[in-house]
């Protein structure tokens, strides 16, 4: 399905954002976890989530992968809407990398193993060429000398530069990123968000939950508030972090800034 397909209206000519979503609600039995979620991404945008825990946000990166299934509500890929029976969500789910705070890498494989896996089996690459583009995803996050170490071997912050360059070796389209520095030890997070920096330098649409402040600030195009499943506030990290304007994105920022 294209995007000419789909309900929404949109300019003739105007680019397709990479993620949209409209009057997003989730349910878990009669816990309304996101009460009606509205936002975009553009292409090459990156948007940083920010909140108390419990708000939604893992919720919602969820649902915009399809981890989870959303309760109503629209969610459109590159203009192409995932809660349509019809669409492929294999091939929607190969548009998007996605890094956890716990990492998710397979134990029992090396570094190198780790990155190659998803590669051959899902885009069915020749190990050769699965190879070469592991190398370079692991140079990329500074850590050509790990390739054959296991990740119980690896600091924290090698493990999730480890989980980045598997996400992109599969040449994702954009990186959803869950607080991926917020099991890290301080002194680790540094590098990781060096290599988110320069990812989003290079153009990577990327939506990071976070409660890197200095990141969102620094990197951010965009800042989103959500607490109690819906968005209280977004707008430049800038104007966010240093005027919120409602009660509740004041309250939040004096405890975590
Ligand atoms: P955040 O990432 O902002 O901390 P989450 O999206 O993880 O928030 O969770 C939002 C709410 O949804 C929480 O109250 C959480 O307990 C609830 N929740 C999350 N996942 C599930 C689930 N699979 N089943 C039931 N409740 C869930
Ligand atoms: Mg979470």
């Amino acid at each position: 399905m294209t995007a000419e397909q789909t309900s929404l209206p949109r300019e003739p000519g105007a680019p397709v954002p990479a993620i949209q979503v409209r009057g997003l609600h989730k349910h878990y039995g009669r816990h309304e976890v996101l009460q009606g979620i509205d936002f975009q991404v553009d292409a090459g945008q990156v948007v940083c989530v920010i909140g108390p825990s419990g708000s939604g946000k893992s919720t919602l990166l969820r649902c915009v992968n399809r981890l989870e299934e959303p309760t109503s509500g629209e969610i459109l890929i590159e203009g192409i809407d995932i809660c349509d029976r019809r669409t492929d969500l294999d091939d929607i789910r190969s548009r998007i990398g996605m890094v956890f705070q716990q990492f998710n890498l397979f134990p029992h494989l090396s570094v190198l193993k780790n990155l190659t896996l998803a590669q051959r089996n899902v885009r069915r690459r020749s190990k050769d060429e699965a190879v070469e583009i592991a190398r370079q995803t692991l140079a990329k996050v500074g850590l050509s000398d790990k390739e054959s170490a296991y990740p119980a071997h690896l600091s924290g912050g090698q493990q999730q530069r480890v989980a980045i360059a598997r996400a992109l070796s599969m040449n994702p389209d954009m990186m959803l990123f869950d607080e991926p520095t917020s099991a890290l030890d301080p002194e680790l997070v540094g590098d990781v968000l060096a290599v988110m920096k320069e990812l989003a330098q290079e153009g990577m649409t990327m939506m990071v939950v976070t409660h890197e402040m200095g990141f969102a600030r620094e990197v951010g195009d965009h800042l989103v508030f959500m607490d109690g499943g819906v968005v209280v506030e977004e707008g430049r990290p800038a104007d966010v972090l240093s005027h919120p304007q409602h009660e509740r994105t004041q309250s939040f920022l004096s405890k975590v800034l």
